[in-house]
């Protein structure tokens, strides 16, 4: 009755409210914090990947399968680095040869390790994957690992939410100096950047390099 359909709804709100603020505290935290935070509170985790998914599917496109089309168009021979996987869409989705990291596991074919230190050899990866998840403050160290385990010429492929750029021109800049040039970036999208970079060599930095930033992804109250 009534009464069923309200706690339905009380209980709905308070999983958006715990999704806003997990989601909130992975923008603003290391990789490190969000690790210690989901080894915690494995729960979060689980709200977190709801959260998400609910998001997502109210864009028209969801990026992943954007990848996964591009993925498909290059040889399957290529090994694939997928840096905060989720729930391996791309792994379960191509022939290719796909190690998948997240910080918990929602599928058995994942790797759990923090993205800025996976364990993979330098130079190892074809073609790295960050698809909606660059989201700790140490943006920098984690492109630094992507940079090491990628082959020199190998591919980046990142997809970002378009409003957390401040100015696409510096991140490219940054980019240019962490040792990925820019090969091509989609911008059609009003929900998502779909960026490709070809790895030049290691980072001509370790400095931070401005421009870099990212805004956090916050979502609205519903
Ligand atoms: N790429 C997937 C999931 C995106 S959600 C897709 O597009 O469907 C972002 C993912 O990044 C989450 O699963 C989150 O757990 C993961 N993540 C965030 N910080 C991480 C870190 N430091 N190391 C590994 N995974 C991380």
């Amino acid at each position: 009755g009534r009464a069923a359909a309200l706690r339905a709804r009380m209980e709905e709100r308070l999983l958006a409210a715990r999704f806003r603020y997990i989601n909130q505290q992975l923008y603003t935290s290391t990789s490190q914090e969000a690790a210690q935070l989901f080894q915690s509170d494995p729960e979060a985790f689980e709200i977190y990947h709801r959260g998400f998914a609910q998001q997502v599917g109210r864009w028209p496109e969801n990026p992943v399968h954007r990848i996964i089309r591009y993925l498909r168009r290059r040889p399957a021979s290529l090994v694939v680095a997928d840096f905060g996987c989720g729930d391996c869409k791309i792994a379960s989705s191509i022939k290719n040869k796909v190690h998948s990291f997240d910080l918990v596991p929602l599928s058995p074919l994942v790797t759990v390790c923090d993205m800025a230190k996976v364990p993979l050899a330098a130079e190892s990866v074809d073609i790295a994957v960050f698809c909606l998840a660059l989201m700790g403050t140490n943006l920098q160290e984690i492109l630094e690992e992507a940079n090491r385990v990628l082959k020199q010429g190998g591919t980046l492929m990142v997809a970002e939410v378009a409003s957390r750029f401040e100015d696409i021109r510096a991140f490219m800049n940054a980019m240019a100096q962490l040792g990925f040039k820019s090969v091509s970036k989609d911008l059609s999208s009003a929900f998502f950047h779909l960026l490709e970079f070809a790895k030049t060599g290691p980072p001509r930095r370790h400095r931070p390099a401005p421009g870099l930033r990212l805004r956090p992804c916050l979502y609205k109250r519903r």
